[in-house]
């Protein structure tokens, strides 16, 4: 098979000899320092770069170019997302899962996990749990489970969740977390008003894939690499890729993960909405001194603040997998999305998970409450946005690239965060978290740059006191 980045067969698309052959130049000249200072001039222009640059980087062990990386990484976030950080919560419907998956703990063959699938009802509870917190966005999780979880259960879980109206509470963008499907059902999904459709690849090696993957429909690599193809063409513009890293080394699945966003980019017109990067972690039935792949701290700094200046519009997602230390590190060098008060267990906004219960998919590292963290990135100078205006507003895929590229986020997503914060701080915060987004809010205030959006922004602010609630720009 050829490498062609255009092609919509997932060999070719992430072609394994390319990514040999990237490997080894990016060994081959992690020494040269001027082709090295040349891409981190690229990188500084904000012009993305090419995998096999991005692969050199990452083979780069030279600390000064690592602190320019960190430093370019720094700038490029800072430049197109500010210092906004938009926060969401990971909702599990259910955990029946056909697939034999080896590091997750839904595998068929485990029995220590209680199977459990949310009613409507139950999902009604969940989500004025989640609203009552000052959630606003969700990420739908889902084992696959034709039987349990068929799509018309995803879509009419969907429906529930946008329906409800508790207080001033309200889930204004549903993504979804489900196993590759059809262009028929994915089109149903757009249809039912989906926010981005995530797929994690877990690993772009097919041979490795394959053992990791041993059964289930799941197993089908070409199936499960060219679902974004099939997202598309079945007209969602916003996709989420991702790996699970700490499956396969690195090395290989960063520069699956870019040509990835190459192809979609290239095919499409528009690249990843986002990305994330969960590593391994510990779960029923997983240990993770199984895995000999793990990704060290100081390896994963560098992968993240690397894809950061590879892929300068792509949000880029961390969630309560990594600890309070890791994400604070984290948030620095691109993480433009993350989660808080997470429960990965299936009804757990509800009743928290027991011993007994166990229908958790993996340990979370951050139990802070979403208050909690709120307060902690007010407190690092980041701004908590519970902003979901773009995709409201019909600015998806290259629209929404388009905004970003344009430069006009400052006055456009800034306000944005500080409206849903506002919200927030009224109908959700501490006392003492009250104090900090007040101050947050006046301060970023003066700094919009157009007079005009500066005064609406202090209106709607206004009138956000006196009751109102969901203005967006
Ligand atoms: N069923 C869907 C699918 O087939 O892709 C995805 C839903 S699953 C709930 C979400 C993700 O959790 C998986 O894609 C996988 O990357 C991740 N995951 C599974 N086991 C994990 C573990 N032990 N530690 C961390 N993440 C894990």
């Amino acid at each position: 098979m050829n490498y062609n980045v255009k092609s919509t067969i997932a060999e070719e698309f992430i072609n394994d000899l390319e990514i040999r052959e990237t490997m080894t130049y990016a060994k081959e000249n992690s020494g040269n320092l001027d082709l090295i200072k040349g891409i981190l001039q690229k990188a500084r222009e904000c012009k993305g770069l090419t995998h096999r640059e991005a692969a050199l980087l990452l083979e780069c062990n030279d600390p000064d170019i690592i602190n320019e990386i960190y430093e370019i990484a720094r700038e490029i976030k800072h430049r197109f997302y500010g210092n906004r950080i938009v926060m969401f919560a990971p909702l599990y419907l259910s955990n029946y899962c056909v697939n034999g998956c080896v590091y997750c703990p839904y595998h068929l063959k485990n029995k220590n996990i209680r199977r459990k699938k949310l009613s409507q009802e139950e999902i009604r509870q969940e989500v004025i749990a989640l609203q009552d917190m000052g959630h606003k966005r969700l990420a739908l999780e889902a084992g696959e489970h034709p039987v349990e979880n068929p799509i018309e259960y995803i879509l009419e879980s969907i429906k529930t969740i946008y329906s409800i109206k508790h207080k001033n509470g309200a889930i204004r963008r549903v993504n979804v977390n489900i196993a590759a499907t059809t262009v028929e059902n994915y089109r149903r999904l757009r249809d039912a008003g989906i926010g981005t459709y995530i797929l994690f690849q877990e690993t772009y090696n097919k041979t490795n894939y394959e053992m990791l993957h041993p059964t289930g429909p799941k197993s089908d690599y070409a199936y499960h690499t060219e679902a974004m193809d099939r997202a598309m063409q079945g007209g969602i513009d916003d996709v989420g890729i991702g790996v699970l890293f700490g499956l396969e080394t690195y090395r290989y699945d960063f520069i699956g993960l870019l040509m990835h966003a190459e192809h979609l980019e290239a095919t499409y017109g528009v690249g990843p909405h986002t990305i994330s990067v969960p590593r391994l972690c510990m779960a029923d039935d997983i240990d993770t001194n199984d895995f000999k792949n793990a990704v060290p701290d100081d390896i994963f700094y560098r992968i993240v603040a690397i894809i950061r200046i590879a892929v300068p519009y792509t949000g880029m997602i961390i969630s309560t997998r990594e600890s309070e230390k890791s994400r604070a590190r984290l948030l620095d060098l691109g993480i433009s999305q993350i989660s808080g008060g997470s429960r990965t267990s299936v009804g757990g906004y509800v009743s928290p998970e027991t011993e007994e219960e166990n229908s958790a998919q993996f340990d979370v590292a951050d139990h802070r409450t979403l208050n909690e963290v709120v307060g902690w990135l007010l407190d690092l100078d980041h701004i908590p946005s519970f902003c979901t205006a773009c995709y409201r507003e019909g600015r998806t895929g290259d629209r929404f690239m388009q905004l970003l590229k344009s430069g006009q986020i400052a006055n456009c997503c800034l306000p944005n965060a500080l409206i849903t914060l506002k919200e927030y701080m009224n109908d959700y915060a501490s006392d003492d978290v009250k104090v900090k987004c007040e101050a947050m809010i006046k301060k970023l205030l003066a700094t919009v740059p157009n007079e005009k959006a500066r005064a609406t922004a202090a209106k709607y602010l206004d009138a956000i006191d006196k009751g109102e609630r969901d203005f967006r720009f």
